[in-house]
């Protein structure tokens, strides 16, 4: 296709209708505005928050953790390979400025949320969310830079602070999906050592003990724990984080859950001190060390794609993956 002229060029993308029903379709390629590039998506890996938007449909193309190649010829950037940073941040409101770009106080939209994402051929992205990847790390790795090495490193360095890993003792994590299976090896960078890990689904279970993890009961309260990583979402993992958690611990909220959550007052609540963290994505300066977390834990994270497909397979996949039938697959566009 000619790329300096894209008025009404025509992509391939995925729409999600609602109703778990997606369809491909040519749509028209999206408005590049002011200092922003056109991408071409080469790897999206799959999400299980996108399963909001399986059910109830979305007015954007979903999709977000997205790596590609700049495609703005002319640009300082053209031809560099890149992972798409989703919040759109101004970089001069007081979060920015320390670094917090992910919790930007003038501007709070989402890549692949409140505007065009990657399940499609290509996409605008601002230049100041383009994360350029090293030639060394393989395409099908790239997108686990952003939520499933970003999200999880950036919980343990949140709460390594309070919970330092000298005084941690045993640590549970709770879900052992891409983000709890990241939140383990990221623990075990930053020097935590005796890691146990909860999960309903045994064969997610072998690869959390593959990681070094030891198996816990699915809400044992037998045990008690200074940190709890909790990364199901489910709310009855979020009560028993509650009650398990020592005096002085921390009970760190890193999965998400649509539904409202509600904290019953009682004793277990009540009559101890501990925090209760959320964290949510990573701050751009995180970028270098989860680039470098990913060189060191190559192996283990390549398990976790366990699929890749392109656009045309990619309906009968998310329905395997919303079964539970796959860790994190990526959708492939390979150039035509
Ligand atoms: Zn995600
Ligand atoms: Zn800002």
């Amino acid at each position: 296709m000619t790329v300096l002229d894209r008025t009404n060029a025509m992509m391939e993308a995925a729409v999600f209708h609602g109703h778990e029903r997606i369809t491909i379709e040519r749509i028209r390629i999206p408005d590049v505005g002011a200092g922003e590039v056109l991408v071409r998506v080469s790897r999206t890996a799959l999400c299980g928050s996108d399963f909001k938007l399986w059910h109830k449909g979305a007015e954007f193309t979903a999709g977000h953790e997205i790596f590609g190649v700049v495609e703005q010829p002319g640009h300082r950037m053209h031809g560099r390979r890149c992972a798409v940073y989703i919040p759109i941040h101004c970089g001069h409101c007081a979060a920015c400025l320390r670094g917090d770009t992910q919790m930007c106080l003038e501007v709070s939209s989402l890549i692949g949320w409140n505007r065009p994402g990657g399940y499609a051929e290509y996409l605008p992205v601002p230049e100041n969310c383009l994360l350029p990847v090293p030639d060394d790390i393989e395409d099908s790795l790239a997108p686990l830079l952003l939520d499933t090495i970003g999200t999880s490193a950036h919980a343990v360095r949140f709460v390594s602070r309070v919970v330092p890993p000298q005084e941690a003792g045993p640590v549970l994590v709770t879900g052992a999906g891409p983000v709890g299976l990241g939140v383990i090896l990221a623990l075990k960078d930053a020097g935590y050592s005796d890691i146990h890990v909860s999960d309903p689904n045994a064969w997610r279970l072998r690869i959390a003990e593959a990681f070094g993890a030891m198996s816990h009961p699915v809400g044992d309260t037998g045990k008690r724990f200074a940190l709890i990583m909790e990364c199901s979402g489910a709310h009855a993992a979020r009560n028993l984080g509650i009650e398990v958690v020592l005096p002085r611990g921390a009970l760190v909220l890193v999965g998400e859950n649509a539904m409202p959550w509600t904290i019953e007052e009682g004793k277990v609540f009540r009559r101890k001190d501990f925090y209760m963290i959320r964290t949510f994505y990573f701050p751009l300066g995180d970028f270098e060390p989860n680039i470098a977390l990913l060189r060191c834990y190559k192996d283990e994270y390549r398990v976790l794609v366990d699929g890749e497909f392109g656009l045309r397979d990619l309906p009968q996949n998310f329905a395997r993956f919303a079964e539970g039938k796959l860790i994190k697959p990526v959708l492939a566009l390979e150039r035509s």
